[in-house]
C-alpha cells in the first residue's frame, strides 16, 4: 500500500475502502452481514486499512459491521473515519453521536471524525469547538469536514484554536471534472485550496458508483488498453495522482477489491493525466 501524509504527520492509505451500502443505506439491512464483514476484512488484508463509514450508513448498522470486521486486527494499524450527521451538530448531540458510533464500532476512538454535511441551522463555531473537545477527550484523533465549500472550510478552520482540519471529503472523480455540485461548489477550486493549505481531499464515489469501471468512455477504454489496466484502475490512479487526494472506493467482492488495489504501483504519464481530464471536461 502507498500512503500520503496528513498535515498532522500521520500517514493514510492512498486507497481505503468505502462502506456506504454495506448493512443498508438509509435504513439497516441485516441480510448480507457475513459477506459485508468478509469484504471489509479482505480490504484490510489487501492493505486498505483506511475504512470510511458514518453514523448515517445503514442507520448505524454499517458501523456495527465495521466493528465486527476490525475485531481481530491490531487497532493501531487501522485508520477509521466516521461522520456525524448534519442533524447532530449541536455540541451535546455531536458528543452523544460520536460516543454511539464508538460503541457500534467497538473501539475507544476513531482516527478521523468528519462533519458529514454542513447544516446552516447550526452555528459552525459551536460544532468546531465541540470537535476540538472530542480530540481533547480522546474520542477522535483528527478533525475533518465533508461536502464543505472552500469558504465554509475556511470559516470552520477559523474557529479551531488548537487543531487543524486535516481532511475534506468531497465528491470527485473523472466524471465530475469541471462540474459543480451542491450549491455550486467547484471541486477543482476546492482542491486547489486544499493542496495549498495541506488539507487532504478524500474523494468519495471515485468510480461514479461503478459507472467509470465499465467500458464506454472511449478515452478511458484507450488508456486501459495502453497501460494494460482496467478502466477502474485508470480512474482511481488518475485521482490519486493528485498530490493531496486519497480515495475510498466501495467494493464488496474480492475481484473488485483486488482490482482497485491494482490502481497503485504504477503511474499515468503527465500527458495522459491531462488528456483524461480534458476528455471528461
Ligand atoms: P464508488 O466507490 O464510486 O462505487 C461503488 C460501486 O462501484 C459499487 O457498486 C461497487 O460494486 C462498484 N465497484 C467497485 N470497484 C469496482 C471495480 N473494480 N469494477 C467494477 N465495479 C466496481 O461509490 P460510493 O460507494 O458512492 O463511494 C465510495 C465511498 O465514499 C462510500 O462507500 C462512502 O464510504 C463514501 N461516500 C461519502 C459521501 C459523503 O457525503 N461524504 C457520499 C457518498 C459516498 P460492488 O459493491 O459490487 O463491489
Amino acid at each position: 500500500m502507498e500512503f500520503k501524509e496528513l498535515s498532522a504527520g500521520v500517514k493514510i492509505p492512498v486507497i481505503g475502502v468505502g462502506t456506504w451500502g454495506l448493512g443498508g443505506k438509509h435504513s439497516a439491512d441485516f441480510s448480507n452481514d457475513e459477506s459485508s464483514i468478509g469484504a471489509i476484512k479482505t480490504a484490510i488484508d489487501l492493505g486498505m486499512t483506511h475504512i470510511d463509514t458514518a453514523e448515517y450508513y445503514g442507520a448505524g448498522h454499517t458501523e456495527e459491521l465495521v466493528g465486527q470486521a476490525i475485531k481481530s486486527y491490531e487497532r493501531s494499524n487501522l485508520f477509521i473515519t466516521t461522520k456525524v450527521y448534519k442533524t447532530h451538530l449541536h455540541k451535546s448531540d455531536l458528543l452523544f453521536s460520536l460516543k454511539q458510533s464508538l460503541k457500534r464500532l467497538s473501539t475507544d476512538y476513531v482516527d478521523l471524525c468528519l462533519i458529514h454535511w454542513p447544516n446552516p441551522e447550526v452555528p459552525i463555531r459551536e460544532t468546531m469547538t465541540a470537535l476540538e473537545a472530542c480530540v481533547d477527550d480522546g474520542y477522535t484523533k483528527f478533525i475533518g469536514v465533508s461536502n464543505f465549500s472552500t469558504s465554509l472550510l475556511m470559516e470552520a478552520q477559523s474557529y479551531l484554536k488548537k487543531y487543524q482540519i486535516v481532511a475534506n471529503q468531497a465528491y470527485y472523480n473523472l466524471a465530475r471534472v469541471n462540474k459543480t455540485y451542491f450549491n455550486g461548489l467547484s471541486v477543482e477550486e476546492l482542491y486547489s485550496y486544499c493542496e495549498a493549505n495541506d488539507i487532504m481531499l478524500i474523494a468519495w464515489s471515485p468510480l461514479e458508483e461503478g459507472k467509470l469501471a465499465k467500458p464506454g468512455f472511449p478515452v478511458l477504454d484507450n488508456m486501459a488498453k495502453k497501460y494494460e489496466k482496467t478502466q477502474a484502475q485508470i480512474a482511481l490512479n488518475w485521482l490519486v495522482s493528485h498530490k493531496k487526494i486519497v480515495t475510498i472506493p466501495k467494493a464488496s467482492t474480492m475481484n473488485h477489491l483486488r482490482e482497485n488495489i491494482g490502481a497503485l504501483g504504477w503511474k499515468l504519464n503527465k500527458d495522459d493525466f491531462d488528456q483524461l481530464k480534458q476528455a471528461f471536461a
